[in-house]
């Protein structure tokens, strides 16, 4: 057993936690119980945990969750073993790890085919129950995977949630091929960022969105072929003129109804649109005639199973994936950290270092 990084005793730890919905100034650093763990679970000395916009939904209120209060965001946590349930085996203290997002069932018919996020029992650790934004956390000795050797702590915790559901997105549902177009919508953002670097990985060119001229470089760095500003350029004519009139095979999507009609227009004949979120909104229009006509197939996504995560940690073991991140915020930091986020000047993961 290792204990190191707190002077607490040994049932406290220290957290950020908010007690009811609100504001960044909702989020509190505090005292919190050290969280029991069972026979099958481990406890991880948590070390970085990078923001997604889960974590501001849950603080926000804004999705109507019924959540544990007071409540620990936080869903992509990297850290190392600090103690083991007794029906945990092959784990050790001090092992360094990452945490696999997801909770579910394991034996339905979803999860034993890989389709982990479809079970019906499924959950994300840190939006759904209590997460990252603390010293330890207790999760199932399933979610546990080893930390690619080239990455730090934060680079580690900027892997999981993005890269798996760029991954199922992508290569799953959207079945990208060699040779095809993509359009990636906003680079920037951690979703971005990923889809941009496993397109490329699959031999797709690459045309992605920024929203200042201070990220087109970054987004170039990533290996996209064309950078378009989505504030200031027409993107369905950039997309057209990118592609000589060919437009795109598929398009990326994850912020909804702003993109949603420009989306449509930058498809070509038999495109295929994949979305796993939508920042901007739930509710748009459709017309049909362009669904039929064109053969469009509209694929919804969320998250991806564990087996795919495992996948795509492969990647990172040589640098052909490497994590992007934005920032580093000390924990007791992680309103200034969301805000951050909430204001869009991020290029890819903002991490807390705990
Ligand atoms: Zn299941």
């Amino acid at each position: 057993m290792i204990d190191n990084g707190t002077e607490l005793g040994s049932c406290q730890l220290k957290a950020v936690r908010f007690h009811e919905t609100g504001g960044p100034e909702k989020l509190r650093y505090e005292e919190a119980p050290r969280p029991d763990f069972k026979e099958d679970e481990v406890l991880v000395r948590v070390r970085a945990c990078a923001l997604n916009r889960l974590d501001v939904y849950a603080r926000s209120g804004s999705r109507k969750l019924d959540l544990p209060m007071p409540h620990i965001s936080g869903s992509d946590i990297a850290g190392e073993v600090s103690e083991t349930g007794k029906l945990v085996e092959g784990h050790s203290a001090g092992e360094k790890v990452v945490v696999a997002p997801g909770l579910s069932c394991g034996v339905c018919e979803y999860c034993t085919n890989g389709w982990d996020s479809l079970c019906s029992s499924y959950k994300i650790i840190g939006y759904q129950t209590q997460g990252g934004y603390a010293e330890y956390v207790a999760v199932p000795r399933e979610n546990i995977l080893p930390i690619p050797d080239k990455l730090g702590f934060e680079e580690a915790a900027s892997v999981p949630l993005v890269f798996l559901t760029a991954w199922h997105m992508l290569i799953t549902r959207a079945h990208l091929q060699p040779g095809e177009t993509v359009l990636v919508w906003a680079a920037g953002s951690g979703v971005g960022s990923a889809a941009v670097q496993v397109s490329k990985l699959l031999g797709a060119k690459v045309i992605t969105t920024v929203g200042s001229e201070e990220k087109m470089a970054k987004a170039k760095g990533l290996g996209a072929e064309t950078v378009i500003n989505h504030h200031t350029q027409d993107v369905p004519e950039e997309v057209k003129r990118a592609t000589n009139g060919g437009k795109v095979n598929v398009v990326f999507d994850h912020i909804g109804a702003a993109t949603w009609e420009r989306s449509m227009r930058s498809m070509a004949p038999g495109g295929r649109l994949v979305n796993c979120g939508v920042t901007s909104g739930g509710k748009t229009e459709l017309d049909i005639r362009y669904l039929f006509t064109r053969q469009f197939s509209l694929l919804g996504s969320y998250m991806g199973g564990r087996g795919e995560l495992v996948n795509v940690l492969k990647f990172f073991e040589d640098g052909r994936l490497k994590p992007v991140v934005d920032s580093v915020f000390p924990l007791q930091d992680a309103g200034k950290a969301q805000a951050r986020m909430e204001q869009s000047s991020h290029f890819g993961k903002i991490v807390l270092k705990v």
